[in-house]
């Protein structure tokens, strides 16, 4: 079928429905979407009921918005609303897109506006022909996303050319004769960690997993092979998918559109926000080492101008014979396994991306359970036998430990982490711990972009765990609005830190100590024996903290390009129980939990001993057939 027909039909089977009573204006696409704007304000407020049926007979998303003629002026419409949405739901914004028919309401309890069922919602639609959209106002403000929100209204008519585009290529007609097949072909990631990226191709499609750098290595392997015959031109790629946010699976997607891409990118709202700004900072940091980025913020607005969100367990065509079903995947805001329905069910891979199989501070534990599985590509960090971390529970015993008797000392802790993920979860713990009274009320300062990474973890709830969200929907008891928390944002603020004779806690980036505002702190205290400084996250090989960790007494470092050195004689201490990663017992478990069982478990993201160690003992123990390919290595499924 081609676009043409697609819509032919969508006009068939809405006056079936209907028959041929409702007036029609325009049928088009938006996306993956199939967009029907009519005139007929009735048909438009009972648009559900309509929807579902259309979408059981197109078995595509459908949308119906009211055609321009029929909406009130936004200033009338306005009033109308605020009648409608009782005040307890507390507008903070409006916003009226003309050419979509849509209101985007900002409010700061957004079920109140929805009212039950969405009764509220059909009731704006009826009394004011606009069809709103409810959007929570973020608890914190977060620059990122009010940034991004304006962006995205700026250039909301260049969005509509693109999805249109995107919907007459996902409707393109299909080759259909000989034999049909499937490959995906392994382009970063594999047998090493970093540079994640990989290529599932079809007969008719190809779409692009993850497009990560290697922050870590020498330059020369930084980036995913790209150069690749099959994924050149790179407008030969229908679709981009993201499983998270982490440099080293989305660091290369803007330098995509500085080449050519000009197609979407599918992953969650947070996937967007958080890679947006690890993305800046990436620029902000390679400028500061004196390397160049190999893009510049405008190819990240350009990004972030092509992403389609999905929400988790939204399914959706991304290519004419895939489509992609985004899960939790317990790793960090946003974090999902991706798994793609090819050729109608003929057959199913499920990408895992980075997982957590385990439920913890801040999200539930990585799903498990999908409806079809044949091939799973699944990561292996902690793959080895020696890689078994403590529990959650184990890991905040041993903060209060370290806690409590570097305070008692009158000392300063100094907890380096990375922005996104391991901070929030630190700060949770602390607030308990503070809140129950397991230790003594100690200030608690955040340096770096942490702040704003909290922003971004407060204004999606729905991501996180049932627990932490029902905290943050009851306004008064979000834990990240604690007293205990102190935003670092000037470098004054952050001498009379270093200065204060007071214990306090730092949180601070950057996690591996290569950087960041943490070298102050660290520079000023370390030759405090009351002191402490905790490691919660994973040190690489040749970065200051794997030094520190491994029990470096003199560290030279550089001021103002002068060699100064600094004897440590704070207390060292690593607590591993707060890994965004499953350990090797969670992977293990995570494998027979898989439901169904696949015919196949291909491991990548893992050094090469430890995807291969996963891989003999899934082998042996699961008598599945497995593989671990080495990047650029092809392996046909179908
Ligand atoms: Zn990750
Ligand atoms: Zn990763």
């Amino acid at each position: 079928m081609s676009a043409e027909d697609v819509l032919r039909e969508t006009r068939k089977a809405i006056n079936e429905i209907l028959s041929g009573q409702v007036d029609i204006v325009d049928i088009t696409f938006e996306g993956p979407a199939i967009v029907i704007y009519t005139r007929d304000i009735g048909a438009f407020a009972q648009s559900e009921e309509i929807i579902n049926k259309l979408a059981k007979i197109l078995k595509k998303r459908v949308k119906i918005r009211p055609d321009p003629s029929i909406t009130l002026p936004p200033d009338d419409a306005e009033i109308e609303i605020r009648n409608i949405i009782p005040k307890e739901a507390e507008i903070t914004d409006f916003y009226f897109d003309r050419e979509t028919g849509q209101v985007t309401i900002e409010a700061k309890a957004p079920g109140i506006a929805i009212g039950k069922k969405g009764a509220l919602l059909n009731e704006i639609k009826r009394k004011t022909g606009w069809a709103p959209v409810v959007i929570r106002t973020p608890p914190i403000q977060s620059k990122t996303i009010e940034d991004i929100r304006k962006y995205l209204r700026m250039v909301a008519d260049e969005r509509r050319h693109f999805l249109l585009k995107v919907g007459k290529r996902l409707n393109r007609d299909l080759i259909e004769k000989g034999e049909y097949w499937i490959r995906f072909t392994a382009l970063g990631g594999y047998r090493e960690v970093g540079r994640s990226c990989t290529l599932l191709m079809t007969k008719n499609s190809r779409v692009l997993i993850d497009v990560g750098v290697d922050v870590s290595t020498d330059p020369s392997r930084t980036t995913p092979f790209l150069d690749v015959p099959e994924v050149q031109p790179l407008d030969s790629i229908d679709a981009v998918v993201l499983t998270h946010a982490h440099l080293d699976h989305s660091g290369l997607v803007p330098a995509l559109y500085k080449y050519g891409y000009e197609g979407p990118i599918y992953c969650t709202p947070p996937t967007r926000d958080l890679m947006a700004l690890l993305q800046l900072d990436y620029i902000k940091v390679s400028f500061g080492e004196g390397k160049r980025s190999p893009y510049q913020s405008a190819d990240i607005r350009n990004a972030v101008k092509h992403c389609i969100p999905l929400k988790y367990k939204e399914t959706t065509d991304i290519a004419p014979d895939i489509k992609l079903t985004l899960h939790n995947a317990g790793h960090i805001l946003g974090s999902a396994s991706a798994h793609f329905n090819i050729g109608n069910g003929t057959y199913n891979i499920l990408i895992t991306g980075d997982i957590k199989f385990e439920r913890t501070w801040l999200f539930n534990a990585a799903n498990a359970k999908y409806p079809r599985l044949d091939t799973v590509i699944m990561e292996s960090t902690y793959g080895s036998y020696t890689d078994i971390q403590p529990t959650r529970r184990e890991a905040t015993a041993q903060l209060k430990e370290i806690v409590t008797r570097t305070i008692s000392k009158g000392g300063k802790i100094l907890v380096p982490v990375f922005a996104v993920g391991r901070s929030q979860e630190v700060m949770l713990v602390l607030e308990e711990l503070m809140r129950t009274g397991e230790i003594p009320e100690t200030p608690v300062y955040l340096d770096g972009m942490i702040w704003e990474a909290t922003a971004i973890h407060t204004a999606y709830p729905e991501y996180l765990n049932s627990e932490l969200r029902m905290k943050i929907f009851q306004q008064q008891e979000n834990p990240f609005l604690s007293e205990v928390f102190h935003r670092v944002e000037t470098g004054s603020q952050r001498e009379n830190i270093i200065g204060d004779p007071d214990p306090a806690i730092v949180l601070a980036t950057s996690g591996m100590m290569n950087g960041g505002p943490v070298m102050e702190y660290f520079k000023h205290w370390a030759d405090d024996d009351r002191n402490t400084l905790i490691f919660v996250g994973y040190q690489a090989e040749g970065t200051l903290g794997n030094k520190i960790q491994k029990g470096w007494k003199d560290i030279t470092l550089l001021e103002r390009g002068n060699p100064i050195t600094i004897e440590i004689k704070m207390d060292v201490e690593t607590s591993e129980g707060f890994s965004g990663h499953s350990d090797r017992r969670q992977l293990i478990r995570y494998i027979s939990s898989l439901t169904p069982e696949p015919e196949r478990i291909v491991f990548c993201h893992g050094e090469e001993s430890k995807a291969l160690e996963m891989a003999h003992l899934a082998r042996r123990k699961y008598d599945v057939e497995t593989a671990v390919p080495r990047n650029l290595e092809t392996m046909r499924v179908k």
